[in-house]
């Protein structure tokens, strides 16, 4: 199986995604689910203010090219977003199966 994170953009400036690839790592938190699995990609949304998701399909190609099908909504992104159901939709509206969080 191959997975990507799904990250707030807010918290990109304040974070190098540690929690996040440690969990992962440790197979522990929201990745205690996989034996198999391999973490090839981690992203953020365009922002707040913004369609959320505008432009992206390029990268939506790119994880489904690789074989990604499923998208982890980081911690950040349960902490920090008001949309956070908005972007759920849209992730499994564009093909992919939608975990919810990643470390604790
Ligand atoms: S829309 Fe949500 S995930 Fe995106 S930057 Fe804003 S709070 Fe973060």
């Amino acid at each position: 199986m191959k997975i990507g994170v799904l990250v707030c953009n807010k918290m990109t400036y304040d974070c190098t995604g540690i929690g996040c690839f440690k969990a992962f790592e440790d197979r522990r938190d929201a990745f205690s689910i996989y034996q198999d699995a391999k973490l090839l990609a981690f992203f953020h949304c365009n922002g707040c203010n913004k369609p959320l998701f505008e432009g992206m399909d390029y990268k939506f190609e790119q994880l489904k090219r690789s074989g990604v099908d499923t998208l982890h909504m980081a911690r950040c992104i349960e902490v920090e977003c008001h949309r956070y159901d908005e972007i759920k939709l849209t992730l499994e509206d564009k093909g992919f199966q939608v975990v919810k969080g990643s470390h604790s």
